[in-house]
Protein backbone atom coordinates (compact mmCIF):
# COMPACT_ATOMS: atom_id res chain seq x y z
CA UNK A 1 0.00 0.00 0.00
CA UNK A 2 2.71 2.35 0.28
CA UNK A 3 2.70 2.63 -3.79
CA UNK A 4 1.77 5.74 -5.01
CA UNK A 5 -1.28 5.63 -6.79
CA UNK A 6 -2.74 7.29 -9.89
CA UNK A 7 -6.35 8.90 -9.31
CA UNK A 8 -9.37 6.71 -9.57
CA UNK A 9 -10.19 5.43 -12.73
CA UNK A 10 -12.60 7.60 -15.06
CA UNK A 11 -15.61 5.64 -14.18
CA UNK A 12 -15.48 5.91 -10.45
CA UNK A 13 -14.96 9.69 -10.39
CA UNK A 14 -17.78 11.72 -9.44
CA UNK A 15 -18.97 12.81 -12.73
CA UNK A 16 -18.14 9.56 -14.29
CA UNK A 17 -20.30 7.83 -11.20
CA UNK A 18 -23.33 10.53 -11.89
CA UNK A 19 -23.92 10.07 -15.52
CA UNK A 20 -23.76 6.21 -15.83
CA UNK A 21 -26.73 6.75 -12.59
CA UNK A 22 -28.58 9.38 -15.12
CA UNK A 23 -27.87 6.96 -18.32
CA UNK A 24 -29.19 4.42 -16.25
CA UNK A 25 -26.53 1.78 -16.64
CA UNK A 26 -25.72 2.23 -12.99
CA UNK A 27 -27.82 2.30 -9.68
CA UNK A 28 -27.41 4.36 -6.90
CA UNK A 29 -27.61 1.45 -4.48
CA UNK A 30 -24.98 -0.44 -6.61
CA UNK A 31 -23.12 2.41 -6.55
CA UNK A 32 -22.93 2.67 -2.98
CA UNK A 33 -22.38 -1.01 -2.62
CA UNK A 34 -19.19 -0.86 -4.99
CA UNK A 35 -17.88 2.50 -2.41
CA UNK A 36 -17.92 -0.24 0.62
CA UNK A 37 -16.30 -2.83 -1.65
CA UNK A 38 -13.55 -0.39 -2.74
CA UNK A 39 -13.33 0.54 0.82
CA UNK A 40 -13.29 -3.31 2.36
CA UNK A 41 -10.30 -3.76 -0.34
CA UNK A 42 -8.06 -0.90 0.93
CA UNK A 43 -9.17 -1.88 4.16
CA UNK A 44 -10.14 1.92 5.27
CA UNK A 45 -11.77 0.42 8.94
CA UNK A 46 -10.24 0.05 12.18
CA UNK A 47 -8.23 -2.78 11.62
CA UNK A 48 -6.58 -1.25 8.76
CA UNK A 49 -6.16 2.50 7.82
CA UNK A 50 -9.16 3.72 11.01
CA UNK A 51 -9.83 6.18 8.27
CA UNK A 52 -13.45 5.50 8.69
CA UNK A 53 -14.99 5.96 11.96
CA UNK A 54 -19.17 5.53 11.64
CA UNK A 55 -21.28 3.67 8.48
CA UNK A 56 -24.24 1.31 8.31
CA UNK A 57 -23.45 -0.18 4.85
CA UNK A 58 -26.53 -2.16 4.85
CA UNK A 59 -28.73 0.93 5.73
CA UNK A 60 -26.44 3.48 3.61
CA UNK A 61 -27.38 0.90 0.31
CA UNK A 62 -31.13 0.72 1.37
CA UNK A 63 -31.29 4.76 1.30
CA UNK A 64 -29.65 4.58 -1.83
CA UNK A 65 -32.13 2.04 -3.32
CA UNK A 66 -34.96 4.37 -2.16
CA UNK A 67 -33.37 7.35 -4.33
CA UNK A 68 -33.73 5.33 -7.37
CA UNK A 69 -37.02 4.05 -6.58
CA UNK A 70 -38.81 6.66 -4.73
CA UNK A 71 -37.15 10.23 -6.13
CA UNK A 72 -36.92 9.99 -9.29
CA UNK A 73 -35.31 13.81 -9.24
CA UNK A 74 -32.20 12.61 -7.22
CA UNK A 75 -31.43 10.53 -9.87
CA UNK A 76 -30.98 12.81 -12.31
CA UNK A 77 -28.83 15.12 -9.88
CA UNK A 78 -25.58 16.28 -10.51
CA UNK A 79 -24.18 13.78 -8.48
CA UNK A 80 -26.44 10.71 -8.59
CA UNK A 81 -25.39 8.31 -6.73
CA UNK A 82 -22.12 9.75 -6.39
CA UNK A 83 -20.79 7.63 -3.06
CA UNK A 84 -19.28 10.92 -0.06
CA UNK A 85 -17.42 10.46 3.41
CA UNK A 86 -17.84 13.20 5.55
CA UNK A 87 -15.56 14.82 8.45
CA UNK A 88 -16.99 13.33 11.79
CA UNK A 89 -18.03 17.34 12.96
CA UNK A 90 -20.38 18.20 10.43
CA UNK A 91 -24.03 16.64 11.19
CA UNK A 92 -25.31 13.82 9.66
CA UNK A 93 -29.10 12.58 10.92
CA UNK A 94 -28.34 8.80 10.55
CA UNK A 95 -24.74 8.15 11.94
CA UNK A 96 -22.60 9.66 15.00
CA UNK A 97 -21.09 13.20 15.05
CA UNK A 98 -18.27 12.58 17.89
CA UNK A 99 -15.68 15.09 16.65
CA UNK A 100 -13.43 12.46 17.05
CA UNK A 101 -13.82 12.98 21.11
CA UNK A 102 -15.18 10.74 23.87
CA UNK A 103 -17.46 13.68 24.81
CA UNK A 104 -19.53 13.41 22.17
CA UNK A 105 -19.01 9.83 21.93
CA UNK A 106 -22.38 8.09 20.17
CA UNK A 107 -23.51 11.74 20.31
CA UNK A 108 -26.24 11.64 16.84
CA UNK A 109 -27.57 14.82 15.62
CA UNK A 110 -30.91 15.66 15.17
CA UNK A 111 -30.43 18.08 12.28
CA UNK A 112 -28.41 17.92 9.37
CA UNK A 113 -25.63 20.05 8.01
CA UNK A 114 -26.67 22.35 4.89
CA UNK A 115 -23.92 21.11 3.04
CA UNK A 116 -25.31 17.54 3.88
CA UNK A 117 -28.58 17.92 2.40
CA UNK A 118 -27.24 20.04 -0.55
CA UNK A 119 -25.16 16.83 -1.67
CA UNK A 120 -28.06 14.64 -1.02
CA UNK A 121 -30.61 16.52 -2.99
CA UNK A 122 -27.88 16.26 -5.71
CA UNK A 123 -28.59 12.84 -5.63
CA UNK A 124 -25.21 11.84 -3.58
CA UNK A 125 -25.07 8.98 -0.82
CA UNK A 126 -23.25 9.97 2.19
CA UNK A 127 -20.97 6.16 3.20
CA UNK A 128 -19.59 7.45 5.91
CA UNK A 129 -17.95 9.52 8.71
CA UNK A 130 -14.67 9.86 8.92
CA UNK A 131 -11.53 9.92 11.35
CA UNK A 132 -10.62 13.26 12.30
CA UNK A 133 -8.59 14.67 15.32
CA UNK A 134 -10.36 15.96 18.41
CA UNK A 135 -12.53 18.54 17.78
CA UNK A 136 -10.59 19.50 14.45
CA UNK A 137 -7.20 20.32 16.64
CA UNK A 138 -4.35 18.97 15.06
CA UNK A 139 -2.56 18.01 12.10
CA UNK A 140 -2.06 14.09 11.91
CA UNK A 141 -4.88 13.02 13.03
CA UNK A 142 -3.37 11.43 16.04
CA UNK A 143 -5.12 13.16 18.24
CA UNK A 144 -8.65 11.48 17.84
CA UNK A 145 -10.02 9.67 20.69
CA UNK A 146 -10.67 6.53 18.63
CA UNK A 147 -7.01 6.32 17.30
CA UNK A 148 -4.99 7.59 14.41
CA UNK A 149 -5.42 7.63 11.03
CA UNK A 150 -2.26 6.11 8.98
CA UNK A 151 -1.65 7.02 5.33
CA UNK A 152 -3.11 5.27 2.19
CA UNK A 153 0.25 6.44 0.44
CA UNK A 154 2.60 5.01 3.83
CA UNK A 155 0.59 3.23 6.08
CA UNK A 156 3.50 4.11 8.64
CA UNK A 157 2.97 7.78 8.23
CA UNK A 158 0.02 10.20 9.32
CA UNK A 159 -2.32 11.49 6.73
CA UNK A 160 -2.29 14.85 7.55
CA UNK A 161 -4.92 16.58 9.82
CA UNK A 162 -7.13 17.80 11.15
CA UNK A 163 -9.61 15.63 8.20
CA UNK A 164 -7.20 12.79 7.94
CA UNK A 165 -10.30 10.65 7.59
CA UNK A 166 -11.58 12.25 4.76
CA UNK A 167 -8.33 12.86 3.06
CA UNK A 168 -7.46 8.90 3.80
CA UNK A 169 -10.50 7.55 2.15
CA UNK A 170 -10.78 9.46 -1.15
CA UNK A 171 -6.93 8.73 -1.44
CA UNK A 172 -7.31 5.13 -0.92
CA UNK A 173 -10.48 5.08 -4.17
CA UNK A 174 -13.17 4.68 -1.52
CA UNK A 175 -14.99 7.79 -2.69
CA UNK A 176 -14.27 9.95 -5.18
CA UNK A 177 -15.24 13.19 -2.83
CA UNK A 178 -15.21 13.57 0.74
CA UNK A 179 -15.82 17.15 3.29
CA UNK A 180 -13.76 18.01 5.70
CA UNK A 181 -13.19 21.31 7.50
CA UNK A 182 -10.72 23.88 7.61
CA UNK A 183 -9.71 26.48 10.41
CA UNK A 184 -5.98 26.96 9.98
CA UNK A 185 -5.13 24.15 6.80
CA UNK A 186 -6.89 21.52 7.64
CA UNK A 187 -8.07 20.03 4.69
CA UNK A 188 -5.50 21.75 2.05
CA UNK A 189 -2.49 19.92 4.48
CA UNK A 190 -3.80 16.25 4.35
CA UNK A 191 -4.50 16.59 0.77
CA UNK A 192 -1.26 17.24 0.33
CA UNK A 193 -0.38 14.54 2.18
CA UNK A 194 -2.57 12.22 0.58
CA UNK A 195 -1.66 12.75 -2.86
CA UNK A 196 -5.27 14.20 -3.94
CA UNK A 197 -7.28 17.40 -3.97
CA UNK A 198 -8.18 19.81 -0.97
CA UNK A 199 -10.09 22.74 -1.09
CA UNK A 200 -10.67 25.58 1.38
CA UNK A 201 -13.59 27.97 0.25
CA UNK A 202 -13.49 31.75 0.66
CA UNK A 203 -15.00 32.18 3.98
CA UNK A 204 -18.74 33.08 3.75
CA UNK A 205 -18.82 30.69 0.63
CA UNK A 206 -20.64 27.53 2.11
CA UNK A 207 -22.82 27.46 4.81
CA UNK A 208 -21.61 26.39 8.41
CA UNK A 209 -24.79 25.11 9.45
CA UNK A 210 -24.54 21.99 10.85
CA UNK A 211 -20.36 22.18 11.18
CA UNK A 212 -18.99 21.92 14.81
CA UNK A 213 -17.72 25.83 16.01
CA UNK A 214 -14.19 25.41 16.67
CA UNK A 215 -13.19 29.04 16.04
CA UNK A 216 -16.19 31.30 14.41
CA UNK A 217 -13.95 33.21 12.81
CA UNK A 218 -11.97 30.77 10.84
CA UNK A 219 -14.17 28.03 9.93
CA UNK A 220 -15.12 27.30 6.98
CA UNK A 221 -16.12 23.40 5.22
CA UNK A 222 -13.62 22.19 2.61
CA UNK A 223 -13.94 19.61 0.15
CA UNK A 224 -11.53 16.69 -1.14
CA UNK A 225 -11.32 15.60 -4.48
CA UNK A 226 -9.68 12.44 -6.47
CA UNK A 227 -9.15 15.06 -8.94
CA UNK A 228 -9.78 18.95 -9.22
CA UNK A 229 -13.26 17.91 -10.89
CA UNK A 230 -14.33 16.13 -8.74
CA UNK A 231 -13.58 18.76 -6.02
CA UNK A 232 -15.04 21.43 -8.21
CA UNK A 233 -18.13 19.68 -8.88
CA UNK A 234 -18.84 19.03 -4.61
CA UNK A 235 -17.89 22.80 -3.96
CA UNK A 236 -20.65 24.37 -6.62
CA UNK A 237 -23.10 21.59 -4.77
CA UNK A 238 -22.50 22.86 -1.42
CA UNK A 239 -22.09 27.06 -1.89
CA UNK A 240 -24.13 29.69 -1.25
CA UNK A 241 -26.57 31.62 0.75
CA UNK A 242 -28.13 29.53 3.62
CA UNK A 243 -30.36 31.47 5.92
CA UNK A 244 -29.42 29.22 8.54
CA UNK A 245 -26.01 30.79 8.47
CA UNK A 246 -25.79 34.75 8.99
CA UNK A 247 -21.81 34.35 7.73
CA UNK A 248 -22.89 32.66 4.79
CA UNK A 249 -22.30 34.97 1.79
CA UNK A 250 -25.35 36.31 -0.84
CA UNK A 251 -22.75 36.28 -3.34
CA UNK A 252 -24.23 33.86 -7.44
CA UNK A 253 -21.99 30.49 -7.17
CA UNK A 254 -20.21 30.10 -10.15
CA UNK A 255 -19.96 26.35 -12.13
CA UNK A 256 -16.38 26.01 -11.23
CA UNK A 257 -16.39 22.84 -13.34
CA UNK A 258 -17.33 24.53 -16.06
CA UNK A 259 -13.95 26.35 -15.26
CA UNK A 260 -11.86 23.16 -17.10
CA UNK A 261 -10.54 24.15 -20.22
CA UNK A 262 -10.01 28.16 -19.35
CA UNK A 263 -7.42 30.11 -20.77
CA UNK A 264 -4.49 31.08 -18.78
CA UNK A 265 -2.91 33.58 -21.02
CA UNK A 266 -2.06 36.78 -19.23
CA UNK A 267 -3.11 35.26 -15.78
CA UNK A 268 -0.55 36.72 -13.22
CA UNK A 269 0.70 34.00 -10.87
CA UNK A 270 2.52 36.05 -7.72
CA UNK A 271 5.62 33.99 -6.07
CA UNK A 272 5.39 34.93 -2.51
CA UNK A 273 9.16 34.64 -1.18
CA UNK A 274 8.01 34.12 1.89
CA UNK A 275 6.99 30.62 1.11
CA UNK A 276 9.70 29.59 -0.53
CA UNK A 277 12.60 29.78 2.81
CA UNK A 278 15.68 29.05 2.85
CA UNK A 279 15.10 26.02 4.98
CA UNK A 280 12.24 24.62 2.38
CA UNK A 281 13.30 20.97 1.03
CA UNK A 282 14.91 21.54 -2.10
CA UNK A 283 12.87 18.72 -3.54
CA UNK A 284 9.81 20.65 -2.79
CA UNK A 285 11.11 23.67 -3.95
CA UNK A 286 11.70 21.87 -7.44
CA UNK A 287 8.38 20.61 -7.46
CA UNK A 288 7.13 24.13 -7.55
CA UNK A 289 9.57 25.45 -9.85
CA UNK A 290 8.38 22.71 -12.14
CA UNK A 291 4.64 23.85 -11.87
CA UNK A 292 5.60 27.21 -12.39
CA UNK A 293 6.90 26.33 -15.29
CA UNK A 294 3.92 24.07 -16.31
CA UNK A 295 1.81 28.04 -15.74
CA UNK A 296 4.23 29.94 -18.07
CA UNK A 297 3.86 27.68 -20.89
CA UNK A 298 0.18 28.01 -20.68
CA UNK A 299 0.68 31.48 -21.38
CA UNK A 300 0.94 33.03 -17.79
CA UNK A 301 3.22 35.60 -16.22
CA UNK A 302 5.32 34.19 -13.18
CA UNK A 303 5.99 37.47 -10.71
CA UNK A 304 7.89 37.59 -7.22
CA UNK A 305 6.15 38.68 -4.93
CA UNK A 306 6.43 39.27 -1.03
CA UNK A 307 3.42 38.59 2.06
CA UNK A 308 5.66 40.36 4.58
CA UNK A 309 3.73 39.33 7.23
CA UNK A 310 3.78 35.31 6.71
CA UNK A 311 6.00 34.28 9.57
CA UNK A 312 3.39 36.03 12.16
CA UNK A 313 0.56 33.48 11.07
CA UNK A 314 1.33 31.07 13.08
CA UNK A 315 1.87 32.81 16.58
CA UNK A 316 -1.35 34.86 15.75
CA UNK A 317 -3.67 31.80 14.43
CA UNK A 318 -2.42 29.67 17.88
CA UNK A 319 -3.86 33.09 19.67
CA UNK A 320 -7.10 33.45 18.04
CA UNK A 321 -8.08 29.89 17.33
CA UNK A 322 -7.94 28.57 20.93
CA UNK A 323 -9.45 32.08 22.51
CA UNK A 324 -12.52 31.38 20.31
CA UNK A 325 -12.70 27.35 20.88
CA UNK A 326 -12.52 28.34 24.39
CA UNK A 327 -15.47 30.23 24.45
CA UNK A 328 -17.45 27.27 21.54
CA UNK A 329 -16.03 24.19 23.84
CA UNK A 330 -17.53 25.59 26.99
CA UNK A 331 -21.08 24.17 25.52
CA UNK A 332 -19.91 20.41 26.39
CA UNK A 333 -20.65 20.43 29.93
CA UNK A 334 -21.95 16.61 30.61
CA UNK A 335 -25.49 18.39 30.40
CA UNK A 336 -26.56 19.28 27.11
CA UNK A 337 -24.42 16.73 24.55
CA UNK A 338 -23.21 13.51 24.76
CA UNK A 339 -21.48 11.62 27.67
CA UNK A 340 -21.94 12.91 31.72
CA UNK A 341 -20.02 11.76 34.20
CA UNK A 342 -21.58 12.66 37.16
CA UNK A 343 -19.70 14.44 40.42
CA UNK A 344 -20.84 15.87 43.62
CA UNK A 345 -22.95 18.73 42.42
CA UNK A 346 -22.95 20.67 39.24
CA UNK A 347 -19.55 22.37 38.88
CA UNK A 348 -18.05 18.66 40.28
CA UNK A 349 -20.10 17.49 37.17
CA UNK A 350 -18.52 19.94 34.48
CA UNK A 351 -15.37 19.11 35.54
CA UNK A 352 -15.58 15.66 35.82
CA UNK A 353 -17.15 15.18 32.35
CA UNK A 354 -14.95 17.96 31.05
CA UNK A 355 -11.50 16.11 32.39
CA UNK A 356 -12.80 12.55 31.12
CA UNK A 357 -14.41 13.86 27.93
CA UNK A 358 -11.24 16.10 26.56
CA UNK A 359 -8.23 15.05 25.30
CA UNK A 360 -4.62 16.17 25.77
CA UNK A 361 -4.30 18.93 22.73
CA UNK A 362 -8.16 20.03 23.38
CA UNK A 363 -7.47 20.96 26.86
CA UNK A 364 -4.07 22.67 25.92
CA UNK A 365 -6.17 24.87 23.73
CA UNK A 366 -9.16 25.91 26.20
CA UNK A 367 -6.41 26.41 28.81
CA UNK A 368 -4.37 28.84 26.24
CA UNK A 369 -7.36 30.08 25.11
CA UNK A 370 -8.80 31.13 28.29
CA UNK A 371 -5.22 33.23 29.89
CA UNK A 372 -5.39 35.17 26.19
CA UNK A 373 -8.47 36.19 26.68
CA UNK A 374 -8.35 36.89 30.62
CA UNK A 375 -8.22 40.14 31.95
CA UNK A 376 -4.50 40.87 32.54
CA UNK A 377 -3.71 39.37 29.31
CA UNK A 378 -6.22 40.05 26.50
CA UNK A 379 -4.64 43.49 25.39
CA UNK A 380 -1.26 41.81 25.55
CA UNK A 381 -2.53 38.79 23.40
CA UNK A 382 -5.87 38.79 21.79
CA UNK A 383 -5.68 42.01 20.84
CA UNK A 384 -2.34 42.42 19.50
CA UNK A 385 -3.24 38.77 17.33
CA UNK A 386 -6.38 40.68 16.24
CA UNK A 387 -4.50 43.98 15.09
CA UNK A 388 -1.43 41.53 13.27
CA UNK A 389 -4.39 39.78 11.67
CA UNK A 390 -5.20 42.76 10.11
CA UNK A 391 -1.70 42.87 8.44
CA UNK A 392 -1.60 39.60 7.08
CA UNK A 393 -5.02 40.64 5.50
CA UNK A 394 -3.93 43.54 4.14
CA UNK A 395 -0.55 41.66 2.52
CA UNK A 396 -3.33 39.60 0.16
CA UNK A 397 -5.30 42.37 -0.39
CA UNK A 398 -1.97 44.74 -1.41
CA UNK A 399 -0.80 41.85 -3.82
CA UNK A 400 -3.69 40.90 -5.51
CA UNK A 401 -4.54 44.51 -6.04
CA UNK A 402 -1.43 44.84 -7.40
CA UNK A 403 -2.23 43.07 -10.46
CA UNK A 404 -1.70 39.35 -9.03
CA UNK A 405 -4.80 37.02 -9.81
CA UNK A 406 -3.30 33.94 -8.14
CA UNK A 407 -0.28 33.07 -5.85
CA UNK A 408 1.24 29.46 -6.12
CA UNK A 409 3.31 28.16 -2.77
CA UNK A 410 3.94 25.05 -1.86
CA UNK A 411 1.19 23.40 0.90
CA UNK A 412 3.58 22.18 3.14
CA UNK A 413 7.17 22.82 4.26
CA UNK A 414 7.45 18.86 4.25
CA UNK A 415 5.94 15.88 2.82
CA UNK A 416 4.04 12.95 5.37
CA UNK A 417 5.85 12.57 8.61
CA UNK A 418 6.01 9.50 10.52
CA UNK A 419 3.55 8.68 13.21
CA UNK A 420 4.45 9.43 16.56
CA UNK A 421 7.19 11.99 14.89
CA UNK A 422 5.85 14.93 16.15
CA UNK A 423 5.45 14.89 19.98
CA UNK A 424 6.08 18.39 20.76
CA UNK A 425 3.12 19.90 20.01
CA UNK A 426 4.63 23.42 18.57
CA UNK A 427 6.52 21.43 16.14
CA UNK A 428 3.09 20.19 15.13
CA UNK A 429 1.88 23.64 14.72
CA UNK A 430 4.51 24.66 12.20
CA UNK A 431 2.95 22.13 9.77
CA UNK A 432 0.66 24.81 9.01
CA UNK A 433 3.41 27.86 8.18
CA UNK A 434 2.27 27.97 4.57
CA UNK A 435 -1.77 27.11 5.54
CA UNK A 436 -3.08 29.17 8.07
CA UNK A 437 -2.29 32.53 6.65
CA UNK A 438 -5.47 31.86 3.89
CA UNK A 439 -7.39 30.91 7.11
CA UNK A 440 -6.53 34.11 8.51
CA UNK A 441 -7.20 36.64 5.87
CA UNK A 442 -10.29 34.53 4.71
CA UNK A 443 -9.22 33.83 1.28
CA UNK A 444 -9.90 30.85 -0.43
CA UNK A 445 -7.24 28.00 -1.25
CA UNK A 446 -6.62 24.56 -2.67
CA UNK A 447 -3.71 22.21 -2.33
CA UNK A 448 -3.35 19.83 -5.87
CA UNK A 449 -0.59 17.26 -6.45
CA UNK A 450 2.53 18.52 -7.98
CA UNK A 451 4.73 15.04 -7.37
CA UNK A 452 6.50 13.42 -5.24
CA UNK A 453 9.99 13.01 -2.84
CA UNK A 454 11.35 9.80 -1.54
CA UNK A 455 7.66 8.31 -3.14
CA UNK A 456 5.92 10.49 -1.23
CA UNK A 457 2.74 13.32 -2.15
CA UNK A 458 3.61 16.77 -2.44
CA UNK A 459 0.80 19.56 -2.67
CA UNK A 460 0.91 22.74 -4.65
CA UNK A 461 -0.74 25.21 -3.60
CA UNK A 462 -3.28 27.86 -5.54
CA UNK A 463 -4.33 31.20 -3.54
CA UNK A 464 -7.19 33.28 -5.40
CA UNK A 465 -8.76 36.82 -3.77
CA UNK A 466 -12.40 36.58 -1.89
CA UNK A 467 -14.79 34.70 -3.72
CA UNK A 468 -12.31 34.28 -7.22
CA UNK A 469 -13.00 30.32 -6.96
CA UNK A 470 -13.90 29.98 -10.35
CA UNK A 471 -10.22 31.67 -11.29
CA UNK A 472 -8.26 29.39 -8.65
CA UNK A 473 -9.67 26.60 -10.81
CA UNK A 474 -9.56 27.23 -13.87
CA UNK A 475 -5.94 27.46 -12.93
CA UNK A 476 -5.91 24.13 -10.80
CA UNK A 477 -7.46 22.24 -13.81
CA UNK A 478 -4.88 23.48 -16.08
CA UNK A 479 -1.91 22.67 -13.89
CA UNK A 480 -3.19 18.78 -13.43
CA UNK A 481 -3.80 18.86 -17.48
CA UNK A 482 -0.33 20.54 -17.46
CA UNK A 483 1.51 17.89 -15.48
CA UNK A 484 0.11 15.07 -15.80
CA UNK A 485 1.29 11.66 -14.72
CA UNK A 486 4.08 14.02 -13.45
CA UNK A 487 1.96 15.14 -10.52
CA UNK A 488 2.53 11.53 -9.25
CA UNK A 489 6.15 11.23 -9.78
N1 LIG B 1 -3.72 22.24 12.55
C1 LIG B 1 -4.45 23.41 12.94
C2 LIG B 1 -4.89 23.28 14.39
O1 LIG B 1 -4.49 22.36 15.00
C3 LIG B 1 -5.61 23.63 12.03
C4 LIG B 1 -6.75 22.75 12.32
C5 LIG B 1 -7.91 23.00 11.41
O2 LIG B 1 -7.80 23.62 10.36
N2 LIG B 1 -9.06 22.54 11.85
O3 LIG B 1 -5.61 24.07 14.89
Amino acid sequence: MSEHRAPLPPETSARGIAERVRAGDLTAERAAREAFARGDQAKVGPEGLNALLWSDRAATVAAAHGHGTQSDFVDRGELAGVPIAVKDNIATLSLPTSCGSRILEGYVSPFEATAITRLRNAGATIVGKTNMDEFAMGSSTENSAFGPTRNPRDCSRVPGGSSGGSAAVVAAGMVPIALGSETGGSVRQPAAFCGIVGVKPTYGRVSRYGLVAFASSLDQIGVFGATVDDAALALQTIAGRDVMDATSADLPVERYAEAAGASLSGLVVGRPKEYFPEFLDARIREKCDRAFDAFRSLGAEVRDVSLPHTDLAIPVYYIVAPAEASSNLARFDGVRYGVRVPGDGLAATYEATRSRGFGKEVTRRILLGAYVLSAGYYDAYYRKAQQVRTLIADDFRTVFASGVHLLFTPTTPSPAFPIGAKADPYEMYLSDIFTATANLAGVPAMSQPIGTVDGLPIGGQLIAPHFDEARMFGAAYALEAALGAEALR
